[in-house]
């Protein structure tokens, strides 16, 4: 048995069933295929059983890539790397299918960076099946105006068209997380709103978001420096709480940073 590193986040999914559900999300077979955290290969073993036209895998861990490398000889691209690192554009030219079951703080930081980073380029994935903490997951789907709606929630649907498939419970993990987890699907949206720098909605979301239950009075004029012309454009309520705006009224409000 190999002894899972707290520091790597290390929490190996055992439960066949539930392997067997995350690889039947999604058609494989000749398909591109990364995999970021491989970890001993419990889902890359499933993935290689439909056939993919070639697997890539990204794992930081060093005794786990010799474990890989014996395990899956040349049947897989071993990248011995930290994800946060590597340039995904550079892996190869075939849009890629990625799955991830990653410590559950780095799922969202990558999912942010791949958002905030593309700008209104495409994406290089036809589709990320990712694995986070169910609270954070809860966070990511969830809709205008209800109490987990955030920064998290506007940057990802902004972009891209997310499912929750199912949540997994501690107990199909070794060793056991502390709390339940969920996987989401998330796959490129054909029209979005397009604003200059991503980096700008993060900011807008990241103020506005900053005090929750507080009237959006304050973000707007330490952002705006209290703008009449621009609030009265977007027709702005002040008085509505950050969770009242919709996606739209924020790609607005970025934009209209963007000109100041
Ligand atoms: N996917 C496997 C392992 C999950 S544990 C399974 O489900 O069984 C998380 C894995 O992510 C570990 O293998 C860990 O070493 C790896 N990992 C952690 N941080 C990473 C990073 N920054 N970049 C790449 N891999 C990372």
């Amino acid at each position: 048995m190999i002894k899972a590193k707290k520091s790597l986040g290390q929490n190996f999914l055992e439960d066949r069933n539930i392997i067997k559900k995350i690889i039947d999300t999604t058609v494989i077979r000749d398909e591109t295929i990364l995999e970021i955290g491989p970890g001993t290969g419990n889902l890359t073993e499933y993935i290689l059983k439909k056939n993919p036209k070639e697997l890539f895998v990204i794992e930081k861990d060093n005794n786990l890539t010799l474990i890989l490398e014996q395990k899956f000889k040349d049947k897989i691209k071993i990248i011995n790397d930290d994800i946060l690192k590597v340039n995904e554009k550079e892996i190869t030219k075939d849009k890629l299918i990625v799955f991830g079951n990653l410590p559950y703080n780095i799922s969202t930081e990558i999912l942010c960076k791949w958002i905030i980073n593309l700008n209104n380029e495409l994406f290089w994935f036809k589709s990320l099946i990712l694995m986070f903490q169910k609270e954070v997951a809860d966070r990511i789907i969830s809709k205008m105006n209800s109490s987990h709606y955030g920064r998290l929630s506007v940057l990802a649907n902004w972009r891209l068209r997310i499912e929750k498939v199912f949540d997994i419970k501690p107990s199909c993990f070794y060793p056991k997380p502390k709390v339940d987890s969920s996987l989401l699907i998330f796959k490129p949206k054909k029209s979005f709103l397009k604003i200059k720098d991503a980096k700008n909605l993060e900011k807008i979301t990241r103020v506005f978001f900053n005090h929750r239950r507080k009237m959006i009075k304050k973000p707007y004029n330490f952002l705006f420096d209290g703008n009449q012309r621009i609030q009265e454009k977007l027709n702005l309520d002040l008085s509505l709480r950050p969770q009242n705006l919709n996606i739209e009224t924020y790609c607005n409000l970025a934009k209209e940073y963007e000109n100041l």
